[in-house]
Protein backbone atom coordinates (compact mmCIF):
# COMPACT_ATOMS: atom_id res chain seq x y z
CA UNK A 1 0.00 0.00 0.00
CA UNK A 2 1.42 3.33 -0.79
CA UNK A 3 1.89 6.21 1.85
CA UNK A 4 -0.88 8.01 0.01
CA UNK A 5 -3.62 5.01 0.59
CA UNK A 6 -2.25 4.35 3.91
CA UNK A 7 -2.61 8.38 4.86
CA UNK A 8 -6.79 7.47 4.11
CA UNK A 9 -6.66 4.50 6.03
CA UNK A 10 -4.36 6.28 9.09
CA UNK A 11 -6.65 9.46 9.28
CA UNK A 12 -9.94 6.65 9.31
CA UNK A 13 -8.39 4.65 11.78
CA UNK A 14 -7.46 8.05 13.79
CA UNK A 15 -10.59 8.73 13.79
CA UNK A 16 -10.09 11.65 10.84
CA UNK A 17 -10.98 9.81 8.49
CA UNK A 18 -14.46 10.12 6.12
CA UNK A 19 -15.81 6.78 7.11
CA UNK A 20 -15.01 6.77 10.77
CA UNK A 21 -18.36 6.44 12.28
CA UNK A 22 -19.23 8.36 15.05
CA UNK A 23 -19.86 5.14 17.23
CA UNK A 24 -15.98 4.45 16.48
CA UNK A 25 -14.64 7.49 17.42
CA UNK A 26 -16.64 7.70 20.76
CA UNK A 27 -15.02 4.28 21.68
CA UNK A 28 -11.49 5.38 20.84
CA UNK A 29 -11.65 8.72 22.28
CA UNK A 30 -11.75 10.33 25.75
CA UNK A 31 -15.05 11.99 25.69
CA UNK A 32 -13.32 15.23 27.13
CA UNK A 33 -10.67 15.49 24.49
CA UNK A 34 -12.04 15.34 21.33
CA UNK A 35 -14.44 17.47 19.21
CA UNK A 36 -17.09 15.60 17.25
CA UNK A 37 -15.94 13.59 13.98
CA UNK A 38 -17.17 15.74 11.28
CA UNK A 39 -15.06 18.37 13.48
CA UNK A 40 -11.78 16.44 13.30
CA UNK A 41 -12.30 15.33 9.71
CA UNK A 42 -12.29 19.22 8.72
CA UNK A 43 -8.84 19.83 10.57
CA UNK A 44 -7.14 16.61 9.16
CA UNK A 45 -7.75 18.60 5.82
CA UNK A 46 -6.33 21.97 7.17
CA UNK A 47 -3.64 21.00 9.29
CA UNK A 48 -2.63 17.37 6.93
CA UNK A 49 1.60 18.52 6.42
CA UNK A 50 3.38 17.42 3.24
CA UNK A 51 4.96 14.13 4.05
CA UNK A 52 8.25 14.62 3.07
CA UNK A 53 10.73 12.07 2.24
CA UNK A 54 12.82 10.89 4.96
CA UNK A 55 16.33 13.22 5.30
CA UNK A 56 18.78 9.73 5.50
CA UNK A 57 21.83 12.37 5.05
CA UNK A 58 20.49 13.93 8.03
CA UNK A 59 20.50 10.41 9.89
CA UNK A 60 21.28 12.04 13.78
CA UNK A 61 24.26 12.87 16.13
CA UNK A 62 24.88 15.42 14.08
CA UNK A 63 21.37 16.92 13.43
CA UNK A 64 20.44 16.14 17.16
CA UNK A 65 23.86 18.08 18.24
CA UNK A 66 22.64 21.20 16.64
CA UNK A 67 19.63 21.88 19.31
CA UNK A 68 21.23 19.64 22.45
CA UNK A 69 23.18 19.89 25.04
CA UNK A 70 23.79 17.05 27.05
CA UNK A 71 21.42 15.33 29.35
CA UNK A 72 22.73 15.60 32.75
CA UNK A 73 23.01 11.76 34.10
CA UNK A 74 23.30 10.40 37.34
CA UNK A 75 26.03 7.91 38.27
CA UNK A 76 25.12 4.34 38.13
CA UNK A 77 27.03 1.40 39.62
CA UNK A 78 29.30 -0.03 36.72
CA UNK A 79 28.34 -3.59 38.28
CA UNK A 80 24.72 -2.79 37.59
CA UNK A 81 25.11 -1.67 33.92
CA UNK A 82 27.13 -4.26 32.88
CA UNK A 83 25.06 -6.93 34.60
CA UNK A 84 22.21 -5.61 33.16
CA UNK A 85 23.51 -5.36 29.83
CA UNK A 86 24.50 -9.20 29.85
CA UNK A 87 21.27 -10.41 31.07
CA UNK A 88 18.56 -12.48 28.48
CA UNK A 89 14.91 -11.77 28.62
CA UNK A 90 13.84 -14.26 31.35
CA UNK A 91 16.84 -12.44 34.09
CA UNK A 92 15.99 -9.05 32.68
CA UNK A 93 11.73 -9.94 33.27
CA UNK A 94 13.05 -10.68 36.97
CA UNK A 95 15.65 -8.15 37.44
CA UNK A 96 12.65 -5.84 36.40
CA UNK A 97 9.42 -7.14 38.32
CA UNK A 98 12.13 -7.05 41.56
CA UNK A 99 13.45 -3.84 41.09
CA UNK A 100 13.87 -1.22 44.07
CA UNK A 101 16.20 1.01 42.14
CA UNK A 102 14.19 4.28 42.81
CA UNK A 103 11.63 5.33 44.75
CA UNK A 104 8.56 4.42 41.81
CA UNK A 105 9.10 0.85 43.46
CA UNK A 106 6.79 2.27 46.53
CA UNK A 107 3.46 3.14 45.04
CA UNK A 108 3.80 0.72 42.23
CA UNK A 109 0.95 -2.28 41.61
CA UNK A 110 3.71 -4.14 39.58
CA UNK A 111 6.46 -3.31 37.38
CA UNK A 112 5.65 -2.95 33.38
CA UNK A 113 8.27 -4.60 31.60
CA UNK A 114 6.47 -4.67 28.19
CA UNK A 115 5.32 -6.32 25.69
CA UNK A 116 5.01 -7.75 22.22
CA UNK A 117 7.54 -9.81 19.68
CA UNK A 118 11.46 -10.36 20.85
CA UNK A 119 12.47 -10.23 17.71
CA UNK A 120 10.20 -7.43 16.21
CA UNK A 121 11.60 -5.20 13.95
CA UNK A 122 9.39 -2.24 15.20
CA UNK A 123 10.47 -0.92 18.81
CA UNK A 124 7.70 1.57 20.02
CA UNK A 125 9.14 3.58 23.10
CA UNK A 126 6.77 5.47 25.19
CA UNK A 127 7.07 6.99 28.84
CA UNK A 128 6.08 5.49 31.99
CA UNK A 129 2.87 3.12 33.12
CA UNK A 130 -0.30 4.86 33.59
CA UNK A 131 -2.92 4.10 36.23
CA UNK A 132 -4.34 1.39 34.00
CA UNK A 133 -1.02 0.05 32.75
CA UNK A 134 0.42 0.06 36.47
CA UNK A 135 -3.16 -2.09 37.28
CA UNK A 136 -2.99 -4.65 34.56
CA UNK A 137 0.82 -4.81 34.16
CA UNK A 138 0.60 -4.56 30.02
CA UNK A 139 2.26 -1.20 28.37
CA UNK A 140 -0.26 1.03 26.36
CA UNK A 141 -4.08 0.06 27.77
CA UNK A 142 -6.65 2.06 27.92
CA UNK A 143 -7.53 4.85 25.44
CA UNK A 144 -3.90 5.64 24.62
CA UNK A 145 -3.57 1.94 23.88
CA UNK A 146 -6.44 1.85 21.71
CA UNK A 147 -5.08 5.14 19.65
CA UNK A 148 -1.66 3.08 19.36
CA UNK A 149 -2.97 -0.31 18.28
CA UNK A 150 -5.47 1.58 15.75
CA UNK A 151 -1.92 3.45 14.36
CA UNK A 152 -0.38 -0.11 13.86
CA UNK A 153 -3.21 -1.01 11.60
CA UNK A 154 -2.89 1.78 9.61
CA UNK A 155 0.33 1.26 9.14
CA UNK A 156 -0.53 -2.44 8.41
CA UNK A 157 0.57 -4.24 11.23
CA UNK A 158 -0.63 -5.70 14.97
CA UNK A 159 0.37 -5.59 18.39
CA UNK A 160 2.60 -8.17 19.11
CA UNK A 161 3.21 -9.27 15.76
CA UNK A 162 6.52 -7.43 14.65
CA UNK A 163 6.09 -5.20 17.09
CA UNK A 164 7.59 -4.83 20.78
CA UNK A 165 6.40 -2.01 23.00
CA UNK A 166 8.32 -0.44 26.04
CA UNK A 167 8.71 2.41 28.14
CA UNK A 168 11.61 4.64 29.71
CA UNK A 169 10.59 3.80 33.14
CA UNK A 170 8.89 0.38 34.19
CA UNK A 171 6.90 1.81 36.87
CA UNK A 172 4.20 4.18 37.12
CA UNK A 173 5.04 7.58 38.10
CA UNK A 174 2.06 9.64 40.00
CA UNK A 175 2.19 13.08 41.56
CA UNK A 176 1.22 13.81 45.38
CA UNK A 177 -2.38 13.86 44.09
CA UNK A 178 -2.14 9.92 42.69
CA UNK A 179 -2.20 11.51 39.20
CA UNK A 180 -0.15 10.43 36.94
CA UNK A 181 3.06 12.30 35.95
CA UNK A 182 6.86 12.41 33.82
CA UNK A 183 9.37 10.20 35.22
CA UNK A 184 11.99 12.60 37.06
CA UNK A 185 15.44 12.64 35.83
CA UNK A 186 16.58 10.62 38.31
CA UNK A 187 14.01 7.75 37.75
CA UNK A 188 14.63 7.80 34.07
CA UNK A 189 18.23 7.62 34.38
CA UNK A 190 17.85 4.74 36.79
CA UNK A 191 15.51 2.78 34.37
CA UNK A 192 17.14 3.45 31.12
CA UNK A 193 19.82 0.41 31.63
CA UNK A 194 16.43 -2.32 30.99
CA UNK A 195 15.29 -0.27 28.31
CA UNK A 196 18.74 -0.34 26.65
CA UNK A 197 19.01 -4.00 27.17
CA UNK A 198 15.60 -4.36 25.50
CA UNK A 199 16.53 -2.61 23.02
CA UNK A 200 20.27 -4.96 22.36
CA UNK A 201 18.34 -7.67 22.27
CA UNK A 202 15.48 -6.66 19.98
CA UNK A 203 17.81 -5.54 17.37
CA UNK A 204 14.85 -3.64 15.77
CA UNK A 205 15.21 -2.05 12.56
CA UNK A 206 13.14 1.13 13.43
CA UNK A 207 12.91 2.80 16.52
CA UNK A 208 9.63 4.70 17.09
CA UNK A 209 10.01 7.37 20.03
CA UNK A 210 6.54 7.87 21.14
CA UNK A 211 6.71 11.69 22.93
CA UNK A 212 9.12 13.54 24.46
CA UNK A 213 10.30 11.52 26.93
CA UNK A 214 11.20 8.40 25.20
CA UNK A 215 12.69 10.66 22.32
CA UNK A 216 14.86 13.09 25.36
CA UNK A 217 16.03 10.11 27.08
CA UNK A 218 16.74 7.87 24.19
CA UNK A 219 18.91 10.41 22.05
CA UNK A 220 20.23 11.91 26.08
CA UNK A 221 19.10 15.76 24.81
CA UNK A 222 17.96 18.61 26.81
CA UNK A 223 15.41 18.22 28.45
CA UNK A 224 13.30 21.96 27.12
CA UNK A 225 13.75 20.17 24.02
CA UNK A 226 10.13 20.50 22.22
CA UNK A 227 9.06 17.27 20.49
CA UNK A 228 7.93 19.68 17.12
CA UNK A 229 12.08 20.13 16.37
CA UNK A 230 12.95 16.69 16.53
CA UNK A 231 10.42 15.58 14.28
CA UNK A 232 10.94 15.13 10.82
CA UNK A 233 14.69 13.49 10.94
CA UNK A 234 15.47 10.08 11.18
CA UNK A 235 17.92 10.70 14.26
CA UNK A 236 20.17 7.68 15.48
CA UNK A 237 20.05 5.27 19.38
CA UNK A 238 23.21 2.44 18.97
CA UNK A 239 23.26 2.64 15.26
CA UNK A 240 19.14 2.13 14.78
CA UNK A 241 17.10 4.88 13.01
CA UNK A 242 14.93 6.39 15.50
CA UNK A 243 11.77 8.15 14.46
CA UNK A 244 9.63 10.65 17.07
CA UNK A 245 6.42 11.06 17.00
CA UNK A 246 3.51 12.50 19.83
CA UNK A 247 2.59 10.19 22.26
CA UNK A 248 -0.89 8.98 21.68
CA UNK A 249 -2.10 10.06 24.84
CA UNK A 250 -1.45 13.55 23.28
CA UNK A 251 -2.66 12.89 20.52
CA UNK A 252 -6.08 12.09 22.14
CA UNK A 253 -5.55 16.12 23.64
CA UNK A 254 -4.60 17.76 20.65
CA UNK A 255 -6.24 15.31 17.93
CA UNK A 256 -5.03 18.26 15.41
CA UNK A 257 -1.63 16.69 16.08
CA UNK A 258 -2.77 13.46 14.76
CA UNK A 259 -2.10 14.04 10.83
CA UNK A 260 1.24 15.55 11.68
CA UNK A 261 1.75 11.85 13.70
CA UNK A 262 1.05 10.16 10.27
CA UNK A 263 3.91 11.93 8.22
CA UNK A 264 5.81 10.94 11.50
CA UNK A 265 4.88 6.86 10.78
CA UNK A 266 4.93 7.79 6.94
CA UNK A 267 8.53 8.76 7.21
CA UNK A 268 9.58 5.31 9.58
CA UNK A 269 7.69 3.18 7.46
CA UNK A 270 10.14 4.57 4.61
CA UNK A 271 12.80 4.41 6.84
CA UNK A 272 11.77 1.00 7.53
CA UNK A 273 11.72 -0.14 3.48
CA UNK A 274 15.13 1.65 3.25
CA UNK A 275 16.49 -0.23 6.12
CA UNK A 276 15.00 -3.83 6.64
CA UNK A 277 17.09 -6.59 5.60
CA UNK A 278 15.26 -9.45 3.50
S1 LIG B 1 11.06 2.63 37.58
FE1 LIG B 1 12.67 1.25 36.86
S2 LIG B 1 14.44 1.74 38.19
FE2 LIG B 1 12.61 2.55 39.23
S3 LIG B 1 11.95 0.89 40.60
FE3 LIG B 1 10.79 0.67 38.67
S4 LIG B 1 12.01 -0.81 37.47
FE4 LIG B 1 13.36 -0.03 39.10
Amino acid sequence: MSCQNRRVAFLTEMGLGPVWSQRGAAALLQPDDDPPVNHLAAIAVVAEPDIAEPNLSAWSHAESAKIAAPVPTLSKPATLVTDVMRMDWDQLKSAVSTCTLCDLCKSRTQTVFGAGYQKARWLFVGEGPGRNEDFQGEPFVGPAGKLLDNMFVAMGMKRGENTYIANVVKCRPTDANKRDRAPAAEEVNACMPYLERQIALINPTVIVALGKTAALSLLKLDPATPVSKLRGTVHRYAGLPLIVTYHPAYLLRSPAEKSKAWADLCLAMQTYAGSAVV
